[in-house]
This record gives C-alpha cells, structure tokens and sequence, in this order.
C-alpha cells in the first residue's frame, strides 16, 4: 500500500537530512506558501493597492479563513472568525464566556496550561474588579473542581509541556451539568488530532495559526463561538473592523452581525494569506490516520528511546486516550540535549526547567524517523554528548 503521508511530505519545504520537531512551535513551510505570497505582493498589493481589499477579497479574508478551518474542526460555516493572536482571543472569549454566567467568580484552568492563558484569565480577573479570581488545579483535578462557583472552565487539551490530553467530552458533560461554559484551546489540537466542535458541544473555542496549521511565524489565531450563541454574545474589544458597518465611521459602536464581532481592527492580510495558502496542505487528508500515524510516531520515538536509554523519564501518559501529537521527557540537562541533538540532525526544544519536546506532524515527519530520532536522543544522553561548554549558553528564544 503506498503511504499517502509521502505526497504531504512533499507538499512541504524542508532542509535535507533535518528531522524536525517543532512543528507544535512553528510548523513547517508548505512550498505553496512562497508563490501564493510572491502572487499576493505583485498581483494584489503591488497591482492593486488599497483596491486589493475590494478587489483581492482582502477583506472578507478572515471570515473565509475561519471557515476553512472550521470545516477541520466540525464547526458550522459562520461560527470561527480569524484575527489577532491566542492570546487575545482567549480573552475575548474569557469575558463573553463570564457574561453567560453572571455572579459567577472562579476562571478555572489547570496548572499544566500555558501561561499566556493563565496571564489573560489573571490579568482579566484583577480588571473586572468584582472579586474574579483564577483557580489552577493540578490537571487530573480538573474535572472534580468544575462545580456551581465556576463562571468559566478554560482548558487546553494537550498540555502544551507534557502532551497530555484532557479527557474533553467528560470535562464539557460536568461542566454542562454546572452551567459552566467552556473555553477550549485547541493550540496542541487542531491539525495534530480530530477534533468536532459542533459534536462537542463547547461554546467557545480558541487555537493559534503557526503550530500544526503552518501558518507561518506569528500567523493569526482563529476563534469559535457555538452558533447559538452568536446573536448575543459580547466582545469585550470593540474595534472599528468588527462595527456592523465600518465605513459609515459613526461615532457609536453597534456591534457587527455574529462572528464578525471578533473583529478589532484591520487583519494582517500579509499573514493571513500565508495561512491561507499553507492550509492547501490539508485537502484530501482525513484527521483519523494523521492521528494513527501520530500515535505510531509516538509509540516509536518512546520505544527507541528506552531500549537505548530505559532511564530517561517520560513525562508523555502511555496510554494513547491521554496522549496529543508530542513526546516529551524530563531530563536534568534538558536545554544542552536539546542543543547537542541539534548537531545530532534532530530538531527538538527545551521547556523550562527540566523538558526535552519533540512535536508530531505526521504530514511531514516518518514514522522511521520518529524511532530515529528516539536512537539519537538516547545517543546523547548516553554519550554525555550535551556536556559542551558552548550548548550551555542560553539563546532568547528557546
Ligand atoms: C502556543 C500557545 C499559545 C500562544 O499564544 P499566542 O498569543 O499566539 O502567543 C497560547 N495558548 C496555548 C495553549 C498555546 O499552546
């Protein structure tokens, strides 16, 4: 049978001999992002100037590119709009998702969430000034401490440090048995396993354009609000872009129809046609064997590693139900492996203080490779090859 991930791996530009692994941090460039971009400036920007937002369909860009990738995340047309970062949407999402519940107080999250999540929901909590206040619970805690206090659960599925998976359809059932809506970041999620919005039943939902989705350096996150929810829910930003009719330029805000609502103000077009064009990638791919091939790249990588290196500590659950599309271990030494298995061919990242992670893109990275890359990992362990003065040196971006 001939491996229909061989013909995606193509689709992508990457250095000869690399294994990378850090398509969960920045995905890998798809080869037609670089004439689709070459098109955009010459043809739109540079033919068409200011035109290009008529002409060019720049303006209607984040909604078609919601819709795109909507359609891989089971959401309705019309419920995922693209704009700004993770960051904040999540805090956008955060205050509509509280006006749901009012006189409700605890933003609950887990501690194994990533910071900028837990920084929104502080950040947002102190601003209320009616006595918010985030709860962080160790992440196999979570379900337990969804109950009537709660105006809002916000969880990422894949711990972005660990790669454990949250159980979410058992988190939304309690949390829907408590009245709490939910605000489900899908940053280690989308393009890394199946996911269905509608299926699920969340009412909001977040995630980010540049991991699994290859969007590019700083690509826009894209944003869901359940359809039910669209005639009356309430951003927090009011921006001239998400106005029902921007260019009357009133001086009162009246918020725009649904979705658009996550509008602030004008989209990164330069970006977001990166985005566009780098999700062509994913036409014809069916999420079930990205994810069976992720699962086989996992169970690959952990089993080359122990065989070599049975003492490295694995911070990845085993069992495949709890497992996203990443394999990290602890090690003392985390950040100098991680710089010594560079040299090694195999690109990785550190995660302060002690994690050495390894992303899955099954689109572009083997199974073969996978174990592969296991066998160096344990090579430089054992080797002591990370104990070189110069991969001590620490670099601004890990
Ligand atoms: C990567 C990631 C982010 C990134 O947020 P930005 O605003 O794009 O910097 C946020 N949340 C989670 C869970 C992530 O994994």
């Amino acid at each position: 049978m001939s491996d229909p991930f061989a013909a995606t791996r193509d689709l992508f530009e990457l250095p000869e001999g690399l294994i990378y692994m850090v398509g969960n941090s920045l995905g890998a460039m798809p080869r037609g992002v670089k004439p689709r971009m070459a098109a955009m400036l010459g043809e739109e920007w540079g033919a068409q100037l200011v035109a290009g937002w008529n002409g060019a369909g720049w303006f209607d860009l984040p909604r078609r590119l919601g819709d795109r990738i909507g359609a891989m995340l089971g959401a309705a047309p019309g419920s995922v709009m693209v704009a700004d970062s993770t960051t904040l949407n999540t805090f956008k999402l955060l205050v509509a998702a509280l006006r749901l519940a009012p006189g409700r107080r605890v933003i609950l999250s887990d501690k194994g969430n990533f910071p900028t999540d837990l920084y929104v929901a502080q950040g947002l909590a102190g601003m209320l000034g009616q006595g918010h206040r985030l709860e962080t619970v160790a992440p196999e805690a979570l379900e337990g401490a969804i109950g009537a206090d709660v105006g809002v659960l916000l969880v990422t599925e894949v711990d972005y440090s660990t790669g454990r998976r949250h159980d979410v359809p058992a988190l939304v059932a309690r949390a829907r048995a408590h009245g709490v809506p939910v605000v489900l970041d899908l940053c280690h999620s989308a393009g890394a396993l199946p996911v269905d919005l509608t299926a699920l039943g969340v009412e909001f939902a977040v995630g980010c354009g540049y991991k699994y989705l290859n969007g590019g350096p700083g690509a826009p996150s894209y944003a869901y609000v359940r359809p039910d929810l669209q005639a009356d829910f309430a951003s927090p930003l009011w921006g001239w872009m998400g106005h029902a009719a921007p260019f009357d330029f009133a001086p009162d805000y009246r918020p725009a129809e649904g979705i658009n609502r996550l509008r602030v103000g004008t989209p990164p077009i330069v970006s977001m046609t990166a985005l566009d064009a780098a999700l062509d990638v994913w036409a014809g791919v069916d999420m079930a064997m990205v994810r069976t091939r992720s699962l086989a790249m996992s169970d690959a990588m952990i089993a080359a590693v122990e065989a070599d290196c049975p003492g490295l500590e694995l911070l990845t659950p085993r069992d495949h139900a709890a497992r996203g599309s990443q394999v990290c271990f602890r090690f003392e030494h985390a950040y100098a492996a991680i710089r010594a298995l560079m040299a090694e061919g195999v690109h990785g990242d550190f995660r302060a203080p002690h994690t050495m992670r390894f992303g899955l893109t099954p689109l572009y990275v083997s199974v073969a490779e996978a174990e592969e890359a296991g066998r160096r990992i344990a090579r430089v362990i054992n080797s002591r090859a990370w104990d070189r003065p110069e991969y001590h040196a620490r670099t601004a971006v890990t």
